[in-house]
């Protein structure tokens, strides 16, 4: 997959992707990661790249002609990249949208900044707009390493375990249940027994019944979407014996 970011503050990207994951999927050429500096296609002397908002009002708004120009500089090729902007105001991100990120071969991801960006970009550039949750930051860069971070370890071959993303929380609706490692006893805290015993199906019984009663209790919404089965509303009826 190639990753296009355009940004105004590109070194805000070179930790998250000079570690551990990120890492291992650009060296293993899973991933390829291009910072443009929005900057570099402003074409007057002072490189200008925001401009007081029409009407009046607070702030600076990101003028249109450089994000233009950088999404024409990247986005040549087959098949046609799918252009993101990051932004409060977008659709809330989740793990389907990042299923559904990740079966494209080519993204670019448009970072704002100060009041936001001109809205002829959301109108005739953006192919999708994505807000990663209900709270405002300083700029798209952090939203967009969220995109990054959750469609890169979606790519077949980036984790150890190509199973692993199936079993993931939200994978069908629901959270995943609560995990444990050793020691089997801490602080007087002890590893449900039911974990201990190497029945499989009793465990994969109680894990499925743990995940159903967190996401209940946690994320009503989500909960109430979910598509249970019969044996679900059974689990859930069954008292806790461990
Ligand atoms: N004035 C805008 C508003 O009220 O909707 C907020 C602009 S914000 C300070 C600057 C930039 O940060 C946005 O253009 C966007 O790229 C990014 N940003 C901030 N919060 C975001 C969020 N929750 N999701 C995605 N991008 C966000």
């Amino acid at each position: 997959m190639l990753i296009d970011v355009l940004t105004l503050f590109p070194g805000m990207f070179s930790g998250p992707l000079e570690d551990s994951i990120l890492k291992r999927a650009r060296e293993s050429g899973l991933l390829r990661v291009r910072l443009f500096d929005i900057r570099e296609f402003a074409f007057d002397k002072h490189r200008v790249t925001d401009d007081t908002p029409y009407g009046g009002g607070q702030g600076m708004v990101m003028k249109p002609e450089p994000i233009f120009r950088a999404v024409e500089a990247a986005g040549v090729g087959e098949p046609p990249p799918r252009v993101v902007l990051m932004c409060p105001q977008g659709e809330v991100f989740t793990q389907r949208k990042a299923w559904e990120l990740a079966d494209h071969k080519h993204l670019i991801l448009i970072c704002g900044r100060y009041e936001g960006v001109d809205e002829r970009v959301r109108t005739n550039l953006a192919d999708d707009v994505i807000s990663i949750g209900d709270y405002v930051l300083t700029g798209g860069e952090i939203p967009a390493l969220v995109v990054i971070d959750s469609v890169v370890r979606l790519i077949p071959g980036v984790l150890g375990d190509p199973a692993s993303p199936y079993r993931d929380s939200f994978m069908e609706g629901l959270l995943e249940g609560p995990q444990y490692t050793r020691p089997q006893a801490y602080r007087g805290l002890s590893v449900p027994q039911i974990l201990l015993t190497g029945d499989h199906e009793r465990i994969w019984r109680w894990r499925r019944r743990m995940a159903l009663l967190r996401t209940r209790q946690v994320r009503p919404d989500l909960f109430a979407q979910a598509k249970l089965t019969s044996e679900d509303y059974q689990l859930l009826q069954e008292s806790s014996d461990e």
